[in-house]
């Protein structure tokens, strides 16, 4: 099987080199058993040397031992013979020769030992012998040795005798069985032995004089049995074949340990990568198990409180963090997270910094299931809500601003037109008074006090002209602020204004936007505010229609590329066949909190453009307004301003 390779490494990730001590583990038991090998053979070396040297030493007592009970022996045959020799010295010189046979110490030495006894006188002539006729009647098979003792008066006594004979004699049965025993020569010529000659093979022996008992012969014991060779038998082969075993398994474990290495590099590259992972998540995690211990916490989590990991994990609630004010509550919230009953959407929760500081955080729960798919605990993920609650609180304070500016300004328009019609009247009003007093100035005698009266009603109605020329002059839109305005990015910026405004209403707003629009000259702000004003309206609209609610804002260039135009067109109830005029007319409203002036400023600013504004139901339902700029206003009012 091929071997799988090693998953691929980030340079960042790269781990240390393992240590070649390390590496080369494998091959340890092998070495250890080659040692204990080595000892088992030197053992058995040194048991064969002591075997050795034990059966040398035993081999060595036993041929001193033998070697003193043959000489015995022959040295008992020897003074058997010389006693002979005494009595018949004793019968006198002439003894005859049949007087041989008479003694009975020749007879008891025959009986027990000897092959013939032979008299031999000083002339070497033969004067008798027993037993007579042939020595070889008695000799046997063998060499034979013999002892002699001289006679006084002259000649000697010679026994002939069988070494094989004495030895079998004189070796006791335990011994022959231990060794062939043999008589030599000095030659090495086997003069007698125990046993069949047979080649010593290696066997131990030893060779030890038998002088001066039997002169020029030696006693050799050799042992039978031979002390087996160490490396012969069966302590060797099991060693060989205990050796070939580890050698096998060695090579087994050395496949394994690499298995385990790869293994255990792909666990650490994948446990650096998740390292990685968790620490660089903004989202914080904990494990816990099923009584609620915290097992593990990621150091997002852990900075988000305050306390290092270790610090954390081990614990079991009341955990540090919890407010100390409402541990109660967050306990009933723990024993149902416990029991499996955390709201899958997450919830809301305030825990408290190690400094003492509470913050908002958003918590999911979910079961932690281990490998063999047992519910083991669960994993939380943990969001702190504090940089989103500022967000929210910011938005919702500039939602308020332009809200405020949005009503400032309807106000304004509101006194703008209040001063309009105001100043018909009262320039009416000052009108009459000027012909009343004319009138009054012809009589003969006007009346000084209806004269007083009328110049009085003139001053007040001058002076409401002049107060709400001022209040009109004051109120009264700033004229449009030209500068380089790119429309798509104004369309943009409205409608992100009121995105929460629109996710509550469930309002969904579609932009389509040319791309290729040019640059125009605008007060970016007004048409932000007109946009503004024709969304809300639309959103407005829609709220009370079930089913999808749409708003379509696009921007789109003319033919002749001279004129830009916004459309916001929606889908809801329409305009009931109303016009423009009647749209923009001064407090036209058909909401019930509304101030009917929004399309009114609309127009206002785009007419301060020089642009069309213009509403008409849309086709296929719902309501469109339109609003059209020249491209090319900037530049001739630019100039204008410019030359001004
Ligand atoms: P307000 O919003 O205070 O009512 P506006 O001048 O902005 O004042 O709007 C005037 C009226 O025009 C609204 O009350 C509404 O009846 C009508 N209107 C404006 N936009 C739409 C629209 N998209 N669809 C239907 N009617 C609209």
């Amino acid at each position: 099987m091929p071997a799988p390779a090693d998953p691929p490494r980030h340079p960042a990730l790269a781990l240390p080199p393992r240590p070649k001590l390390r590496r080369g583990l494998w091959a340890l038991p092998l070495l250890l058993s080659l040692v204990f090998v080595a000892g088992v053979l030197l053992w058995l070396r040194a048991s064969e040397q002591a075997d050795l040297e034990e059966q040398r030493l035993a081999l060595v007592s036993d041929a001193l031992s033998l070697e003193t009970q043959a000489s015995a022996r022959i040295e008992r045959e020897t003074l058997l013979l010389k006693d002979v020799a005494t009595r018949l010295d004793q019968r006198g010189a002439g003894a005859p020769a049949p007087a041989l046979a008479t003694l009975p110490e020749a007879q008891q030495g025959l009986h027990r030992f000897w092959i013939s006894l032979t008299w031999i006188d000083a002339a070497n002539r033969l004067v008798a012998q027993l037993p007579d006729g042939p020595d070889g009647a008695r000799s046997g098979p063998g060499l034979s040795a013999h002892l002699s003792a001289p006679l006084a008066s002259g000649g000697t006594l010679v026994a002939r005798y069988s070494p094989g004979e004495m030895l079998r004699q004189t070796v006791p049965w335990w011994l022959a069985r231990k060794y062939d025993v043999r008589l030599l020569d000095s030659f090495d010529a086997v003069i007698a032995s125990t046993t069949e000659d047979r080649p010593i093979d290696g066997r131990q022996s030893w060779r030890i004089s038998m002088a001066p008992a039997l002169a020029d012969g030696y006693l050799e014991l050799v042992a039978r049995d031979v002390v087996p060779r160490w490396y012969h038998g069966l302590p060797v082969a099991m060693v060989a074949g205990f050796v070939a075993l580890i050698a096998a398994i060695t090579g087994m474990l050395r496949r394994q340990m690499h298995g385990v290495s790869r293994a255990e590099a792909a666990w650490r590259t994948e446990a650096a990568w998740r390292q990685a992972m968790e620490d660089s998540l903004t989202v914080g995690l904990r494990a816990r198990d099923l009584d609620g211990r915290l097992v593990y916490v990621n150091r997002t989590l852990a900075d988000m409180v305050g306390y290092e990991p270790h610090e954390l994990v081990g614990l079991l609630p009341p955990m540090p963090y919890w407010p100390a004010d409402s541990h109660e509550e967050i306990m009933q919230r723990h024993l149902r997270n416990m029991a499996g009953q955390a709201p899958r959407e997450g919830y809301e929760a305030r825990w408290r910094h190690r400094d003492g500081r509470l913050f908002d955080v958003m918590v999911f729960e979910a079961p932690l299931v281990d490998a063999r798919g047992v519910h083991i605990g669960w994993m939380g993920s943990i969001l702190d809500m504090t940089e989103r609650r500022r967000l929210e609180e910011r938005e919702r304070r500039q939602t308020e601003t332009m809200a405020h500016h949005g009503r400032l300004t309807m106000l304004g328009e509101v006194a703008s037109t209040l001063a309009h019609e105001l100043n018909q009247p009262l320039t009416a009003i000052a009108s009459y008074n000027a012909g009343v007093m004319n009138s009054m100035h012809k009589l003969p005698s006007p009346d000084p006090v209806v004269m007083r009266a009328l110049t009085r009603l003139g001053e007040q109605a001058a002076h409401a002209g002049a107060i709400v020329q001022r209040i009109r002059e004051f109120l009264t839109r700033r004229e449009p602020r030209l500068e380089p305005c790119t429309l798509n990015a104004v369309i943009e910026g409205g409608v992100a204004l009121l995105r929460r405004e629109l996710q509550r209403q469930q309002v969904q707003v579609v932009l389509q936007l040319d791309a290729a629009l040019p640059v125009i000259v605008a007060d970016a702000v007004l048409i932000e505010q007109v946009v503004i004003n024709l969304v809300r309206n639309a959103g407005d609209a829609l709220a009370q229609r079930p089913g999808e609610r749409r708003i379509v804002a696009g921007s789109s260039l003319s033919a002749d590329g001279r004129f830009v135009r916004i459309d916001v067109r929606d889908n809801g109830p329409g305009l009931g066949g109303l016009g423009i005029e009647a749209l923009c007319a001064p407090f036209f409203s058909t909401k019930v909190e509304g101030m009917g002036m929004g399309l009114a400023i609309c127009r206002s600013i785009i007419e301060a453009h020089h642009g069309v504004f213009d509403a008409t139901d849309a086709p296929d339902g719902g309501a469109l307004f339109t609003l059209t700029l020249p491209v090319n206003l900037a530049a001739s009012e630019l100039s204008a301003e410019d030359a001004a």
